[in-house]
């Protein structure tokens, strides 16, 4: 039975495109709205029908409920589904879809709202016998009245944004004499994010493992749920790799934090997918009375294809039968687990440089289909090669999961596939997502939240370029290549008859030249010198030493290394030139706005010293003084900057 005709997604990228694939399974039509931006995105290729809802920024598409519910009308959908995100948690919204006579495939709007603000969502816990995360939760909002509750809470505390989510307007603080700048930082964060810079204070928790479980409801007051996931590889509170089930996970445990789950959602009637997440104390083995309430996320979570691979259960279509009155498909003792599954969060930013977001057209976008075990390997995406990551929403570029019969097994195949994914023409993390995967204490499962701060710089060192890889690059950048299938030494007969051609070719990485000569045998091998040194000799296809060969897009060349992508900018006069004017000069390295402003013009600065705030893509970053010197110009406050803007001057350096 299917449990609607037509239904509207109401979000982009990948959850998007996820969503219209069990939609179509299930043959059920599917709407796509879009942005400009957008308008050749994925999920409007991928969807029965598109409607275009506005400019790129969000606030005037995505986020704006009447244009959506006119789609919906207009196509003659009978429920949207949100998604994650946009209006996923807006009760408003829910209500005017409502209003409008469609279904809101997701929880009610009272559901909503009693989980809205983590504060409220706190004390309705609190009351429902659920146990909460010791701290201040109440109303009051004024900095004494706050440092007073940190220091009797106990240092360290964690300051969250009463309506925060993806980490957002959150710090911790160890030290009482950093409480006001905290608050400040947490407060500006808020509001910029959410419109509302009411925030909490919680004791943080030594060694916090994240723990949540993922509950069901029906309209017929059916709760179940389906296991936990461990969330705790995280980078500023944000997740990086998911698994299910927890490692190290005790049936008493289990136990109590299943039934606490199940015991919240049925204290507010919650109908829909849901996740109670709660924090654990790790610091000691898991045990039944370590792990506390921290929030609700009313909707689908990206990592919920985790849940999928262990239970087998596809949470999007339990989310459409559900929404459409039908009973939960399953009881609680049919649900069980199968193996382990991971996934692995694959952004768009460089962890080499901070993890700042990147933007860029993804000339290579190319994913293992499975493990070298040959397990499959799942990729959730919502952009094909070719696409741009667009400095207007999430630059998520895929969701990577793999499932193995064991922990090991899983781990495994998860590390094989990342370091399998070719990405090229904007920086990825997948480096440093294999780097993870491949650490000691991850592998042991002996995982907090602060394993990655711990380790960033082993987990984000990117590898030097070797003999090898530039051989590779260089050979790529010649033009030299094997036309497919064909015997390699056809595409070279034509002008290698009698002499061996040779290509010099200059590779600029970082601000070093590399000069490589390319000469072609009459064998079907190339040899690479590099830097008049010795020699290297490869296939013509480039796939020396079972290395993948490198990929060429404009102006750049790209090999692979343990998932790393090692690039090169091919010889460009006026890219050179340009900078070499930059030495005095950084420039912003995306579009942002600069939120304070650390330092003045005359000012002297060193090496490291924090000098500018840019606020980018919703998060702040800090730009540093590349080096010592005195300031001779620099962005005012509150200035919005493109990509390439300069941001500060130094004055010439004495010589
Ligand atoms: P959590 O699961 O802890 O809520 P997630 O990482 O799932 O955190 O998401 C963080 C927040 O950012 C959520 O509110 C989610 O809805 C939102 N979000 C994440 N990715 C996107 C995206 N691509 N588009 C819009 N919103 C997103
Ligand atoms: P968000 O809505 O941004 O997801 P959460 O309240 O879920 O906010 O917290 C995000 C992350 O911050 C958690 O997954 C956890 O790693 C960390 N965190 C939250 N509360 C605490 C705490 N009290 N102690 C230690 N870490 C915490
Ligand atoms: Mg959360």
């Amino acid at each position: 039975m299917r449990p609607f005709d037509k239904i509207l997604i109401a979000n982009r990228g990948e959850i998007a495109c996820r969503i219209i694939r069990t939609a179509r399974r299930m043959g059920i039509a599917t709407v796509a709205v879009h942005s400009d931006a957008d308008r050749h995105a994925l999920h409007v290729r991928m969807a029965d029908e598109a409607v275009h809802i506005g400019p790129s920024p969000a606030a005037e598409s995505y986020l704006v409920a009447g244009r959506i519910i006119d789609a919906a009308k207009q196509t003659g959908a009978q429920a949207i589904h949100p998604g994650y995100g946009f209006l996923s948690e807006n009760p408003t919204f829910v209500e005017a879809v409502e209003a409008a006579g469609l279904v809101f495939i997701g929880p009610s709007a009272p559901a909503i709202r009693a989980m809205g603000l983590k504060d409220a969502a706190k004390r309705a816990m609190e009351k429902a016998g659920v146990p909460v995360v010791p701290g201040y939760h109440g109303e009051a909002q004024e900095l004494v009245v706050l440092a007073t509750k940190a220091s009797e809470i106990g240092y360290p505390v964690l300051i969250k944004a009463s309506a925060g989510g993806g980490g957002k307007g959150m710090r911790k603080v160890d030290d009482p004499a950093q409480f006001k700048d905290a608050l400040s930082a947490a407060r500006r964060e808020a509001k910029a994010a959410f419109g509302d810079e009411r925030v909490l204070v919680e004791k943080y928790i030594t060694k916090p493992r994240h723990i949540e479980v993922q509950v069901f409801g029906d309209s017929h007051g059916n709760v179940v749920h389906l296991y936990e996931r461990d969330c705790s590889a995280q980078r500023r509170h944000q997740k990086v790799i998911e698994e299910a089930p927890a490692p190290g996970m005790t049936k008493e445990m289990r136990a109590a934090m299943t039934k606490a789950a199940v015991k919240a959602a049925k204290a507010i009637g919650y109908r829909g997918a849901g996740t109670i997440e709660f924090i654990v104390d790790g610091s000691n083995g898991l045990r039944p009375d370590g792990f506390w309430f921290m929030e609700m996320n009313t909707r689908l979570q990206v990592e919920h294809p985790v849940t999928e691979a262990v239970t087998g259960i596809d949470l999007v279509e339990w989310q459409l039968r559900v929404a459409a009155g039908e009973p939960l498909p399953l009881r609680q003792e049919e649900i069980t687990l199968d193996g382990h599954a991971f996934e692995a969060r694959i952004y768009a930013e460089d962890p080499a440089k901070g993890f700042l977001p990147a933007i860029g057209t993804l000339h290579h976008l190319a994913f293992p289909q499975a493990t070298a075990n040959g397990a499959p390997v799942r990729i959730d995406t919502g952009i094909a090669q070719g696409d741009a990551i667009s400095p207007f929403y999430d630059p998520m570029v895929a969701k990577l999961i793999v499932k193995g019969a064991d922990r090991a097994e899983a781990l495994e195949g998860l590390a094989d596939a990342l370091e399998a994914t070719r990405i090229a023409g904007s920086t990825v993390n997948t480096g440093f997502l294999a780097a993870l995967a491949r650490h000691a204490d991850f592998a042991a499962g002996d995982v907090d939240t602060g394993l990655i701060e711990r380790d960033q710089a082993a987990l984000t060192a990117v590898p030097e370029a070797d003999h090898r890889m530039i051989a590779q690059s260089a050979l790529a950048a010649s033009g030299l290549k094997a036309p497919g299938g064909a015997d390699p030494w056809d595409a070279l007969a034509g002008y290698t008859h009698f002499n061996p051609i040779a290509r010099r070719l200059e590779l600029m990485r970082g601000e070093a030249t590399i000069a490589a000569s390319v000469t072609a045998r009459p064998n079907g091998k190339v040899e690479v010198a590099v830097d008049n040194g010795a020699a290297i000799t490869l296939p013509v296809d480039g796939t020396g030493g079972g290395q993948s060969p490198a990929l060429l897009w404009p102006g750049h060349v790209t090999v692979f290394d343990k998932g790393h992508a090692i690039d090169f900018r091919l010889h460009d006069p006026f890219a050179e030139a340009l900078d070499h004017g930059g030495a005095d000069l950084l420039t912003a390295p995306m579009p942002g706005l600069v939120k304070i402003a650390h330092a003045r013009a005359g000012d002297t600065v060193t090496k490291g010293q924090p000098l500018l705030v840019l606020e980018a893509m919703k998060m702040e970053h800090t730009i540093a003084a590349p080096h010592d010197g005195v300031i001779a110009d620099i962005a005012t406050e509150g200035a919005q900057v493109s990509d390439g803007t300069v941001l500060v001057r130094f004055e010439e350096q004495a010589t």
